[in-house]
């Protein structure tokens, strides 16, 4: 009977869901989608793997009662696959997990142990890892008996030096973990996998891979590892990104602490929620409103964020020892084309020459022929990976 594995993302309010085939070498796309608005005014779509809408629901309240948390929203999912996949059966079950902490370098079959060590990991991603786990718990009631496999953010990372790897704090602070682990760890082992696979000697070399989203993180790679990474001990440091600060010197807090009174969750909504692109344009976190608004203020959020995204870059370069290859990847840097071509402007002191035409094509390679650096854009596929990953284990 032809195998299938479920990918799952589960967050504060969502639930994005991927099926893929599991029989070729290569796991094939079925569905994907989400359940968004979990416990509020929630939302089902799920659309094929050519794009074409398969189910877009949404409830009317009272008589038509709506899914009110992870589990409920995975039986609304179920309830549709059911009738839609026929004899296919999930053989498996892969989920995205923000946190791995100091230890999981790799996927893990959770089980009572595993579920109990990414509990102890919950205070060092509060705002995600619950979630995450919750959607774990919710597949293990629906799913008895299907191998739960957690693929982490920060597994990629692990591989990192211990200079790359640890603040200049006391040594017990590392011991006790707190630690540089970066994010977006999927995304960054997808995109070393296709660069390998369509350029061995390039996957081989030396990379600065540029996930810009509305999360965004640089890594730079060799021999397809990770060297260092933008992000930190969370997901706010780095690059600014669409409402999240970046970096920032720890001095500032302590003074919004002493001078406003600011305490930790007064910060942490502000670092987290009103910062970033948005705090800075006071149009919007999304890129193409902010282009699209164009006002001084507008432009220089742009600027400020392609400084910063350049600055991170030349960083990494130096942690590489060299360039070969800068990767543009997820939402901005796959589209934002005019914020791609600000970036790379003053990185010919690295060797980065950009095609002015071909970055305005949107073509898969943007640098002039013969730049000693080539620049690249590429799709990310964090589900195919956590789909591979699960499949792995699964055949382990
Ligand atoms: P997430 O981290 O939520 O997955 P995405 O990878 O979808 O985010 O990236 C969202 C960002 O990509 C937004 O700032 C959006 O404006 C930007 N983006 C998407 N398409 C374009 C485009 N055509 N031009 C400029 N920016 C774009």
């Amino acid at each position: 009977m032809a195998a299938l594995v479920l990918v799952l993302n589960a967050g504060s309010s969502s639930i994005k869901f991927s099926v893929l085939s599991a029989e070729a070498k290569e796991p094939l796309l079925i569905a994907k989608g989400q359940v968004e608005g979990i416990g509020a005014a929630p939302r089902f779509v799920a659309r094929d793997a050519e794009g074409k809408t398969l189910v877009d629901r949404r409830w009317d309240g009272a008589a038509d009662d709506p899914p009110n948390d992870h589990a409920e929203a995975l039986a609304v999912l179920i309830d549709a696959l059911d009738s839609r996949l026929g004899e296919r059966k999930i053989a498996a079950i892969g989920h995205r997990v923000v946190h791995g902490g100091p230890d999981l370098a790799a996927p893990v079959v959770v089980d009572a142990t595993v579920m109990a060590l990414l509990e102890g990991l919950v205070p060092l991603a509060p705002l995600h890892q619950p979630h995450n786990l919750a959607g774990i718990r919710a597949a293990t009631a629906a799913f008895p008996g299907v191998p739960q496999v957690a693929c982490f953010d920060t597994a990629f990372h692990r591989a990192k030096a211990w200079v790359a790897d640890t603040f200049a704090l006391p040594p017990r602070y590392y011991d006790q973990g707190i630690r540089r682990y970066g994010f977006h760890g999927l995304s960054y082992e997808y995109i070393a996998s296709r660069i390998a696979a369509e350029d061995p000697a390039l996957g081989a070399g030396r990379l600065v891979v540029a996930h810009l989203g509305n999360g965004a993180s640089l890594c730079a790679m060799a021999n397809g590892r990770c060297v260092d990474t933008s992000m930190g001990f969370t997901a706010l440091d780095g690059v600014p990104m669409g409402t999240r600060c970046g970096q920032i010197d720890p001095g500032v807090l302590i003074h919004l602490m002493q001078t406003e009174g600011m305490d930790s969750d007064a910060l942490t909504h502000m670092l987290y929620h009103d910062c970033g692109l948005k705090g800075l344009s006071g149009v919007s976190q999304d890129v193409r409103e902010i282009e699209a608004a164009g006002t001084p203020r507008a432009q220089r959020a742009l600027a400020h964020f392609a400084f910063r995204v350049r600055r991170e870059i030349g960083a990494l370069a130096a942690s590489l020892g060299g360039l070969d290859a800068l990767v543009f990847t997820a939402g901005i840097g796959e589209n934002a084309r005019a914020l791609r071509g600000q970036i790379c402007d003053g990185l010919g002191v690295l060797g980065v020459h950009l095609d002015t035409a071909a970055n305005l094509a949107n073509a898969p390679e943007i640098s002039e022929v013969g730049s000693p650096v080539r620049v690249l854009v590429r799709g990310t596929d964090e589900e195919r990976m956590i789909a591979r990953h699960t499949l792995a284990l699964l055949a382990a």
